[in-house]
């Protein structure tokens, strides 16, 4: 079983249409959440994830698009993207985002896999290290998760007790690049496909990753799309330019 792994697609309807058109054959979906918040498109992409279906967890920014709990604890520009979208969205599609539910979710088919934004003991809590994701590696129910929230393409193993984390490089910056990593049986991962529609590792193009089930491999990819034509659509909506200008910087 081929899986494609994406999260954090943020409203950015080109960057999702690149990956879809650059993955290739899959038998389901994985979406880890934050499908909607900054871009400027929530409908058409939501529209996308709901026809894409297979396994959806909801991000912190889809609950407060949705209105489930309180803004606290985002900023005044992602504060405000997040009233933008709620008013842009379609009750259906509010609706739908409302529903989505928390991670951590076991694969329905893979008994040794399950999904969830943040992280598998806390759905908000950015894994961003080796010892941000010790106590998560140990406490995992299951050997691999695959999260996202941090927007960084990575590989967290733990093996023999020891956790490290395995940084995903790429030698270009405006072509499609992909980079494989087979996993070991016996030792546990946190894996993170980055983010779809605003990566934050200083690199534009879209990511996402492709998990193959039977070889036990892990494909990230890096994606061009045409990023001044979200930037575009960002500032014509009247969201905060900063949205459309930190695209382009990968921040
Ligand atoms: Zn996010």
């Amino acid at each position: 079983m081929r899986l494609l792994v994406i999260s954090d697609i943020h409203s950015n309807l080109e960057a999702l249409q690149a990956c879809l058109d650059a993955a290739p054959k899959y038998d389901r979906v994985a979406n880890l959440g934050d499908i909607v918040g900054y871009g400027a498109s929530p409908n058409e992409v939501v529209g996308i994830a709901r026809n894409l279906g297979g396994v959806v967890v909801r991000g912190n920014h889809d609950r407060a698009c949705a209105g489930v709990g309180d803004l606290n604890n985002f900023n005044r520009i992602a504060g405000f993207a997040v009233m933008w979208t709620r008013l842009a969205l379609t009750s259906d599609n509010l609706e739908w985002v409302k529903a989505l539910p928390q991670g951590p979710i076991p694969d329905p088919d893979l008994g040794n896999i399950e999904w969830v934004h943040g992280s598998p003991t806390d759905e908000d809590e950015y894994l961003l290290s080796e010892n941000d994701a010790r106590h998560a590696l140990e406490a995992m129910d299951r050997p691999v998760t695959f999260f996202g929230h941090t927007h960084i393409q990575c590989v967290i193993g733990l093996h023999d007790g020891r956790a490290r984390q395995f940084p995903v490089h790429y030698k270009h910056q405006d072509k499609l690049e992909y980079i494989q990593v087979r996993l070991q049986i016996g030792a546990r991962y946190l894996i993170n496909p980055g983010s779809v529609g605003q990566p934050r590792d200083g690199d534009w193009r879209a990511a996402f990753a492709m998990f193959d089930a039977e070889t036990k491999t892990v494909t990230f990819y890096r994606v061009p799309y045409p990023v001044d034509m979200a930037q575009q659509r960002i500032v014509s909506a009247d969201l905060p330019v900063r949205l459309a200008a930190r695209l382009k910087e990968g921040r």
